[in-house]
């Protein structure tokens, strides 16, 4: 029953319409006992490169009809009435410089060729009407005619509902915030790899929840690398394309030790940090090494209730982050960082934590640094709390998923055996990458919505 819960939750409002599929999706994966054994279809890399989105489908589009379109000359403005009484207001000015005609739009590249230096502000029109196939037709003085789709306009109204529908529909910014009590969401690494229902499903509860867990992978390196290309490209940082998580001689990265790792977002370091993290499990301690969760982001929203002021600090103040070594090549990094980055309109919408990067050199003055380190603590006191953390072990073949904008993640020390390593291997992606596959497959899976 919570499988259903967590899909519908990893969904967005304008999925909805879609939930039962990508619910069965999701379901489907979650098959107890499923074999981990490589299936017959299973594709190579190479196969996967460049067609990462394995089938397509289409649905028809809602329909909106036009029932009248006047000009308002005095604003310079389009008003368009819909057949079911709604009405948008377009402005002259948009409506030229996005005018998809041929000699303004590379279609093939769905790009404006229109200069801006050839775009009049000011513009009036001419002629605004209805054409017989319901499309709104503008004449501009020059005699430059513009042909719209309803659909393509309707989608592009400037309502404040509107605009947020898209928006969302775009980026899918609504999160669900979870506790301890959060069962990770979970599907089958060769389903998600094969099947586009099976990735959509993922990649919808990675964005909504900020973690999936992958089961069924093979015990060996590679499956980040092979997961990354389902979806485009990996991130490639100082610590290499993939990267070997185990208790090493001389570590560059306190990663890289058995000891216990406090809860951190990795790489603040980099002023652009890796969206998303897959970490695989090839081999696990015979001891300890638990893995620890926590949403930053819902942590955030609790630090901002109860303590106001530490919140600010956090998303104001910017602390400088180090990073020096040797590893894929020499590095030396440095950079500047708010702990919570908070959008222009208020949203968390990143976290930028590593207590073993955080540089000692603070760039504050004397008197900010004590209240600095006060609401570090309220923030890091909240994340501590075990209500909060969400704990899980993970075995050969398992592969996680998560969101490293949103959780801190950190593990148990462990019993490191030289006959036996603990051995994962990681790798970032960013979500740009995620996002545009995430779309792709929401295409080709139910249609443009
Ligand atoms: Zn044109």
């Amino acid at each position: 029953m919570w499988m259903s819960t967590i899909a519908r939750l990893a969904l967005p409002a304008l999925q909805r319409s879609t939930s039962s599929m990508a619910c069965q999706a999701l379901r489907a994966c979650r098959r107890p006992g499923r074999a981990a054994d490589p299936l017959p279809s299973r594709l190579t890399s190479m196969q996967l490169r460049g067609q990462q989105t394995l089938g397509s489908a289409s649905l028809p589009l809602a329909c909106h009809s036009v029932r009248h379109v006047r000009a308002l000359d005095e604003e310079r403005m389009m008003e368009v009435e819909w057949e079911d009484g709604g009405q948008s207001l377009y402005p002259f000015t948009w409506l030229r410089d996005n005018c998809q005609c041929p000699l303004c739009t590379l279609e093939s590249a769905q790009a404006r060729k229109l200069l801006m230096s050839d775009l009049d502000i000011h513009t009036g029109v001419d002629v605004v009407e209805v054409t017989n196939d319901y499309k709104v037709s503008i004449v501009w003085p020059d005699q430059h005619t513009s042909v719209f789709d309803a659909e393509w306009l309707k989608k592009r109204c400037f309502s404040a509902a509107a605009r947020q529908a898209v928006q969302e529909e775009l980026f899918l910014n609504e999160r669900y915030y979870w506790d301890s009590k959060l069962r990770i969401p979970t599907a089958d690494y060769q389903e998600v790899l094969r099947d586009d229902k099976a990735a959509l499903a993922w990649l919808l509860a990675l964005r909504r929840v900020g973690i999936v867990y992958l089961k069924g992978a093979p015990g060996e390196q590679g499956q980040v690398a092979r997961l990354a290309e389902r979806i485009g490209y990996l991130r490639l940082t100082f610590y290499g394309h993939t990267w070997q998580v185990q208790d090493k001689y001389n570590a560059n990265n306190v990663a890289y030790t058995s000891g216990r790792l406090s809860l951190h977002s990795d790489y603040p370091a980099l002023h652009f940090a890796p969206g998303v993290q897959f970490l695989h499990c090839i081999t696990q301690a015979e001891e300890g090494g638990e893995s620890e969760v926590v949403d930053g982001f819902h942590m955030a929203e609790q630090l901002q209730r109860e303590d106001p002021e530490a919140f600010r600090t956090l998303s104001s103040l910017l602390v400088d982050y180090t990073d020096t070594g040797t590893d894929y090549c020499d590095f030396m990094l440095q950079s500047k960082k708010r702990i919570i980055d908070v959008t222009a309109d208020g949203r968390v919408e990143r976290i930028n934590f590593n207590n073993a990067t955080r540089d000692s050199v603070l760039d504050l003055p004397v008197h900010q640094v004590q209240p600095f380190y006060r609401a570090l603590k309220a923030y890091v006191d909240i994340m501590n709390r075990p209500e909060n953390v969400v704990t899980y072990r993970m075995m050969p073949g398992d592969i996680v998923t998560f969101d490293n904008w949103r959780l801190l993640h950190g593990r148990k020390n462990y019993i490191s055996r030289p006959d036996r390593l603990r051995h994962l291997e990681g790798a970032y992606l960013d979500w740009d990458e995620v996002m545009s596959r995430l779309r792709i497959l929401r295409t080709s899976v139910h249609g443009n919505i």
